[in-house]
Formats: structure tokens, C-alpha cells, sequence
């Protein structure tokens, strides 16, 4: 959202605030306060340090339920100090999505997934598990590409077994969290403590499992990990990015594990699902589409769920803002820009890729698994640092784009990149002709 955006959000707060409150009371608390950022799980607002507490305590509730009426769909509030908003927008140089953290999402649930063609298997092994949980289906893994539903469909197992059977164990972490984990646990010496965290739950899911491949240590763990869940009848749900058999560098005893049980693909929606989110999300936020508006959205997003989030988010706001219907018009001249610079850098990144690939002799997929060896790495630093350098992508979203959680990844991809170019004339003369031929 513009700063714009973000100011008129405040306005419309400070109208709905001062219907409850005296104008004192404005003054002193709310009028101080800063939207930071708006995305479809959070409101990130700010107060002078001195306030923030006082705010956090009194008003929480009511600033999180103006908020949500504002923006047409229920939504997390986070209050964070002046000082912090000046230390986020430092340490990452961009203050978008990370002032929170949206992992957990209780509204990840499977009334509001769609189901279509392209994900029912995924939908209804998830299901299936999610009621009889360690019985049909184990271990389940889920892969697909990002963006298209894997990390909500395990949520919902979560949500659906935490209803169904409150006592039992549940533990999701990611492939990366798995790793962090036993990092420290073998540094501190607390491996008692991680098999007893790991090998007693009743359901154990780990997202993007894919993270550990090619690291020796962390696949030894997790295969006992595995063993012992498994042989006391314990459920396991996996997800990746891409098929057991294509995850580089994965043990093969793993790869066998992991296709005991049921092996579910979800690919991009086609013509029928994009309608049918469209039209749940549009409900959702609550935003009254007509058919035409939906037939221009579905046609123009093809490839990912979340980009489905992000046009809607944008009629919202616009429509919030002038205070007008979207119509067809609207719709059009507000999300061509946005169609634009989706599709331009999408074919940007096209073309970076093919270049990598061709240099190193790489494939995408390599690029962005956890693969470590020389070519692979170089290759990555090197689509990375053109990308950064060529599309407006932050480094988080580029990070993600790799399937990397944080962006020191790109960080350390692009200080590679211009030492390189420092020490070689020749692979800067390259870079620059390469960043050239992207432009035009
Ligand atoms: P992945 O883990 O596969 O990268 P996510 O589960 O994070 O993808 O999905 C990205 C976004 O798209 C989430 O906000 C999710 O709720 C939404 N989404 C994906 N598929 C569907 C679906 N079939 N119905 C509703 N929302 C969906
Ligand atoms: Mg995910």
C-alpha cells in the first residue's frame, strides 16, 4: 500500500475512534499513532514509545475490531514503538511484511480452501488424515510449487485435529526451524530434550522438508525422527516443493519413507478454481464483483494463489479510499499496472533463469533447492544478484522465489556476485552487457 493508502487508513480509524472516545483521549493516544503496513493477516500500527503499552493494554481489542471493519475482513493488529518501526525499516531497508510474522494462521482452515481439478487430491488426503489422524495415509506429503496452498492445507490439518482432539501432541515446523533446531541442541547439548520435543507428539508436520536435504547430520536425525513416530503409529505430514524423488541430495531412505504413504501433487489453479477463489476471496473481503470483473481477474492471474490475494487487496483499498463501487473500469485501470508489472517481471525472471541455467549448466530447480555444490551455488548467486538488480522484488520475496526463509541469502548472493566483479574484469563486463540485454 502507498503512504497515501495508509494515511487515508488512519483517517477512517480516527473517524470510527472518536465515536467511542472523547476528544482528550484522542489526542493523546490515537491521533500519535502511525499505520505502518496492511497485508491480508495483519495491521502493523505504531505509537511513540512512551505510549505504546498504555494503547497495547487499554485499546487493543477495539483498535483490532475498527481495523477489521475498516478493512473488510477480520485482521491481526500488531502495535509496535516508533523506535521499533525505525529499527525495522532500518535492519531491512524496506519496511514491507516483516514487521510480523505470519507463519500461524488459525484462519488457515479447509472451509475457506477452494477445492478444484488441481488440488482436490491434495484437499482430500489432507481431509482424510485430518480425521483419522495416523489411520489412512502415513506418512502424507504435499508438494507442489509456492504459493498454491500447501502451508494452508497443513494448517487446516492442525485447526481440524486441535478441534477435533484437544489433547493430542501437534508440532508443525519447517524444514529450517527442524534444522536450527538440532543445530543448537547438539551445541548446547540438549539432544535429550529435542528427541523428547520431537519423538512423543501424536502428529508431527514439517513444511518445506525439502530444507534438509544435502545436510548430513540433520536427515540422520530426522530419520529416526521418522522411525520412531512411525513405528508407534504416529501421523507425519510432510510438504515440499517439489516430488520425494526429485528432492536433490535427499538420502534414499528417506525418499523411500517418504512414498509409504500417500503422495499428493497441487498445481497451479486452472480457469475454473481461479473463478471459484476469486469469488470466495471476493466474498472474503468483502468486495461485490460481477462476473465480468471476474472473468478479466481469472484470465490475467494464472499461475498463484497469492498473487489472487493481492489483486483483491488492491480493489479493497481503492474502493475504501474513493469510497466508489468497483466496477469493470475500476478494475481494469487499478490492476493493469499490476498485471503489467507482474507479468514484465515474471518474464524478467524468465529470461535470468534461462541465462543461469545456460552459464552454469544448471536447472532452475537446482537453483532453488538446498543443493550445495559449487555450480549450483554459483549459479544461484548469480540469477539472485539479477534479479535483485533488475525487478523490483524485495529481498524477501526474492529469498521466498529460492525458498529460503530470510534474506541473508541475498545478501550473501549479491556480496559474492560484486566481489567477483571486482576481481574480474571480464564477469563485470559480462554482468553489465547481461543487465543491458534485460532492459531492452
Ligand atoms: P504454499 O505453502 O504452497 O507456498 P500457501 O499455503 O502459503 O502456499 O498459500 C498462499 C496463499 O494462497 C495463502 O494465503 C492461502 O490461503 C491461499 N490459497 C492457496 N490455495 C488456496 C485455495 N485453494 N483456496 C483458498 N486459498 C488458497
Ligand atoms: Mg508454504
Amino acid at each position: 500500500m502507498t503512504d497515501n493508502e495508509l494515511k487515508q487508513i488512519k483517517l477512517f480509524a480516527l473517524e470510527e475512534l472518536s465515536k467511542s472516545f472523547s476528544q482528550p483521549t484522542m489526542t493523546l493516544w490515537f491521533d500519535p499513532m502511525r499505520v505502518v503496513a496492511v497485508d491480508g493477516s495483519c495491521v502493523t500500527i505504531s505509537l511513540p514509545a512512551g505510549r505504546k503499552s498504555f494503547v497495547s493494554e487499554q485499546y487493543y481489542p477495539i483498535l483490532k475490531q475498527v481495523f477489521s471493519n475498516i478493512i473488510g475482513f477480520e485482521t491481526d493488529l500488531k502495535i509496535i514503538s516508533d523506535e521499533e518501526e525505525a529499527e525495522l525499516i532500518e535492519e531491512f531497508g524496506e519496511k514491507i511484511d516483516s514487521a510480523y510474522d505470519t507463519r500461524f494462521n488459525p484462519a488457515y482452515t479447509f472451509e475457506n480452501f477452494v477445492v478444484g481439478e488441481t488440488n482436490k487430491l491434495a484437499h482430500s488426503a489432507s481431509l482424510a488424515v485430518a480425521k483419522h489422524p495416523a489411520q489412512l495415509n502415513n506418512p502424507l506429503f504435499l508438494y507442489g510449487p509456492s504459493g498454491l496452498g500447501k502451508t494452508h492445507l497443513l494448517f487446516a490439518i492442525v485447526n481440524d485435529i486441535r478441534a477435533s482432539h484437544p489433547d493430542s501432541k501437534i508440532l508443525y515446523v519447517t524444514g529450517e526451524e527442524f534444522t536450527i533446531d538440532l543445530i543448537e541442541s547438539l551445541a548446547k547439548k540438549t539432544t535429550m530434550a529435542f528427541r523428547d520435543k520431537y519423538r512423543t507428539v501424536d502428529v508431527l508436520l514439517v513444511d518445506d522438508i525439502q530444507f534438509i536435504a544435502g545436510k548430513m547430520a540433520v536427515q540422520e536425525e530426522f530419520f529416526h525422527t521418522f522411525d520412531t513416530l512411525f513405528k508407534m503409529n504416529k501421523q507425519i505430514i510432510l510438504a515440499s516443493d517439489c516430488a520425494p524423488k526429485d528432492i536433490d541430495n535427499l538420502e534414499d531412505r528417506l525418499k523411500s519413507r517418504f512414498v509409504m504413504g500417500l503422495v499428493a501433487d497441487i498445481q497451479p489453479p486452472d480457469f475454473e478454481l481461479r473463478m471459484a477463489i476469486f469469488k470466495r476471496k471476493a466474498l472474503d473481503f468483502n468486495l461485490d464483483l460481477d462476473m465480468k470483473i471476474l472473468y478479466f481477474l481469472a484470465d490475467n492471474i494464472t499461475t498463484n494463489v497469492r498473487q489472487i490475494e493481492g489483486a483483491l487487496k488492491k480493489l479493497k483499498a481503492h474502493s475504501l479510499i474513493t469510497g466508489e463501487k468497483c466496477d469493470y473500469n475500476m478494475a481494469k485501470e487499478e490492476l493493469t499496472d499490476f498485471f503489467a508489472n507482474a507479468k514484465s517481471e515474471e518474464s524478467i525472471i524468465e529470461k535470468i533463469f534461462a541465462f543461469a541455467e545456460k552459464r552454469y549448466g544448471v536447472k532452475v530447480d537446482e537453483m532453488k533447492s538446498a543443493r550445495r555444490n559449487a555450480e549450483i551455488i554459483a549459479a544461484r548467486h548469480y540469477a539472485i544478484y539479477l534479479i535483485r538488480k533488475t525487478t523490483k522484488l524485495s529481498q524477501k520475496s526474492i529469498a521466498k522465489l529460492f525458498n529460503k526463509k530470510d534474506h541473508t541469502t541475498v545478501i550473501n548472493s549479491i556480496s559474492f556476485i560484486e566481489r567477483k566483479m571486482q576481481n574480474e574484469p571480464a564477469f563485470e563486463r559480462e554482468i553489465e552487457n547481461v543487465i543491458n540485454e534485460l532492459h531492452s
